[in-house]
């Protein structure tokens, strides 16, 4: 089976944004694939986080991996920082990355220019710490959004000279990118991303809010100033109402070319209602299992324990391999 790797960051309450480009793919993919699904700890401090909050929200993003339809039984699940390989392996990635190559990072260009109070080393390399995630296991197709595809670019360009140092020491893995999900944008600013870690909340949809703040959210998105408030699907024309068509054909499994006609003498405000109850109604059954799974620590211990002894034994097969190829001493 084609080895799959993927993870979100524990930066925040995982979105409406996480689900449509990267979990719902991972889902699909694990009765074919042979999985690994990461919650990326190490990348998360990239950006100053409050220990408390880190802490939870890893177990939330836990819980919810579970509550999407993750299944430890097929697929291996685990915390990044549990697996030591992966820092390891990035140090060692890191030396065989340009500077000139990370400066044309546009995730840390944007990223840098929220934080200019903190643009730390680690935000720097955070994507020589990616490819060490997906290298580590030899990884076929790494499922994400297409926020990623410039990483992923740059994971097979170091991967590339590595192997055209020392033979054929990594895959070269494909990112595997939705056709239609794979930017979900922000509610207010529907020219930008939807992240989990604006500062404004009204920009995202978070998997965990109340059903009745995310129809508010929804009724609340920023539209256009259009007077004849005409629908239909342009990302260009019209950011805002593609967004929310975009949303509602995801939730509703329904095509943008079908829905459109439906909305032809309608406003604004009848299309908002009709995404609101569909993502609710997608949101609210999950909301339902990941209780439970949160509540139940002894299983989510155990769940992080086997995930990460499974991970960590196959990523110590690839990490023996390069420190061979580069010349380390075995420990005797
Ligand atoms: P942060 O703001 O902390 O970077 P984020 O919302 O961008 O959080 P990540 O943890 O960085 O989330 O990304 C997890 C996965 O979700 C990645 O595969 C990423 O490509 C995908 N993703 C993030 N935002 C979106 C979005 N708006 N639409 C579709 N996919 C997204
Ligand atoms: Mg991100």
């Amino acid at each position: 089976k084609p080895v799959v790797l993927s993870g979100c960051q524990p930066s925040g309450q995982l979105t409406l944004g996480n689900y449509m480009g990267a979990l719902k793919q991972w889902v699909s993919m694990q009765d074919d694939h042979d999985c690994l699904y990461m919650l990326v700890d190490l990348h998360a401090i990239t950006v100053r986080q409050d220990p408390k909050k880190l802490f939870d929200a890893c177990l939330d993003g836990l819980a919810l991996y579970l509550a999407c339809g993750i299944d430890p039984q097929k697929s291996t699940l685990f915390v990044q920082s549990h697996v030591p390989e992966h820092a390891q392996l990035s140090w060692v990635l890191n030396c065989y990355t340009q500077m000139g190559e990370l400066n044309r990072m546009t995730q840390f260009k944007d990223k840098s220019a929220k934080n200019e109070n903190n643009i730390n080393v680690g935000l720097y390399s955070y994507p020589v710490l990616q490819a060490a995630d997906i290298l580590a296991y030899q990884a076929d197709k790494v499922p994400v959004g297409e926020d990623q595809k410039q990483h992923l670019e740059l994971t097979r360009d170091i991967a590339t000279r590595v192997n055209n140092l020392y033979g054929d020491v990594f895959k070269l893995p494909d990112p595997y990118i939705p056709e239609f999900g794979a930017r979900i944008m922000s509610l207010q600013e529907p020219n930008k991303k939807m992240s989990k870690s604006d500062t404004n909340p009204n920009n995202f949809i978070g998997l965990l809010e109340e059903p009745k703040k995310i129809a508010k959210k929804i009724k609340r998105a920023v539209t256009d100033s259009d007077e004849q408030a005409n629908i239909y699907f342009n990302p260009t024309e019209k950011a805002g109402v593609s967004n929310l068509l975009t949303l509602l054909s995801l939730a509703t499994g329904k095509s943008i070319d079908s829905l459109v006609p439906e909305y032809e003498d309608k406003m604004y405000g009848h299309l908002k209602g009709d995404v609101a109850d569909a993502v609710v109604a997608l949101i609210e059954p999950i909301q339902q299992r990941y209780t439970d799974l949160r509540n139940n620590r002894d299983y989510l211990n155990q769940v992080m324990r086997e995930g990460a002894d499974k991970a960590s034994r196959r990523a110590a097969v690839t990490l023996k391999n390069v420190y061979e190829a580069i010349g380390f001493i075995p420990k005797p």
